[in-house]
């Protein structure tokens, strides 16, 4: 366990926070064990909690089947505030639950951005609410014609957008062709960008093989994500999902100064798919998340490999300051 990894006590309990459709007050907390077996459950949930030192943001968490599903995970994995990744349509039933556990998640707008109404849905999601662009994930060219509509609503609206790039057989590609993305950054430079996934993290090496989603091994410095990150105020990463947790595993030393380096353009992300904040019903395989919540690895990867005062920018300040939260 990494410090700061333990437990948390009653006074960093929320005093009002649903769990599986449960208010749970801060005093049904603290007279859980004395009263009722199911509230000793929950309170021995919350004694697990993970203390990270301070409030966390989790920028990429999508919306969940599971009634009152998203704070469940973020109180879980003791995350304090979360971005809500979910697509136009879903905004709804987002909303509601936000009133709910209020103050803690806002909420970012997606589409298929082939679809010829997908600039006037986006607009109106920002007139509603929404404060960002994304996760956007189709099947086209983070170059070509329907991405560069977006990014010029993007700086219009002024909200950031949020990539996931995915080079790989045909079928599979999204946002296609990160490595030509520096010229995406010089053409709009009033655009902010997010980058995120497989394409995104193993493009941090020079050799990043377009056939390997999760590269393991040693990091060629010099790759394109890596440059960009340097070069560009306008691009910042998205550090959520398995390509993002084996991003930190796979060299840790590369990982250690590349967090130093980009301490002021990388933000803390889960996209964890697991119902309590702990592991449960976590589907992948993968070895870095299997059985476990994306949250607390990704997270405790980040405490082991920075400083307290980098972990705090990367999991709090600089989301907070560019999504002005
Ligand atoms: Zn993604
Ligand atoms: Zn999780």
């Amino acid at each position: 366990m990494d410090n700061g990894a333990a437990n948390a006590g009653a006074d960093t309990i929320p005093r009002n926070v649903v769990v599986y459709g449960v208010v749970i007050t801060r005093r049904s907390v603290l007279l859980a064990g004395a009263v009722a077996a199911p509230f000793a459950a929950l309170a021995q949930q919350q004694q697990a909690k993970p203390d990270w030192g301070g409030p966390i943001l989790d920028i990429h968490l999508h919306p969940r089947d599971q009634e009152d599903g998203e704070i469940a995970h973020m109180v879980g994995c003791g995350v304090s505030n979360a971005i809500i990744l979910g697509t136009a349509a879903e905004q709804e039933r987002t909303k509601g639950r936000m009133a709910r556990a209020p103050g803690r998640m806002k909420f970012f707008a997606s589409v298929n951005v082939t679809r010829p109404d997908a600039g006037e849905t986006l607009r109106k999601a920002v007139k509603a609410g929404a404060i960002g662009l994304g996760e956007l994930k189709s099947q086209v060219d983070c170059d070509g014609p329907e991405m560069r509509r977006i990014y010029e609503l993007a700086a219009e609206l002024q909200v950031p957008v949020l990539l996931h790039f995915q080079d790989g057989p045909a079928g599979q590609v999204f946002n296609g062709g990160v490595r030509r993305f520096g010229g995406i950054l010089k053409a709009y430079p009033k655009t902010n960008f997010i980058g995120h996934a497989n394409s995104f993290w193993a493009n941090v090496s020079t050799d990043a093989p377009a056939d390997v989603a999760y590269p393991s091994g040693a990091i060629k410095k010099g790759g394109v994500s890596d440059r960009l990150l340097a070069e560009f105020p306008n691009f910042y990463g998205d550090l959520a999902a398995n390509s993002g947790r084996n991003f930190l595993g796979r060299d840790p030393d590369f990982a250690a100064r590349f967090l130093e380096r980009h301490q002021n353009k990388l933000m803390f992300g889960s996209d964890c798919p697991c119902r309590d904040g702990a592991g449960a019903g976590q589907v992948s395989t993968e070895k870095w998340i299997r059985d476990k919540c994306v949250a607390r690895e990704t997270l405790a990867a980040l405490k082991k490999l920075t400083t307290p005062a980098v972990f705090r920018k990367i999991t709090w300040e600089n989301g907070s300051k560019l999504l002005k939260i």
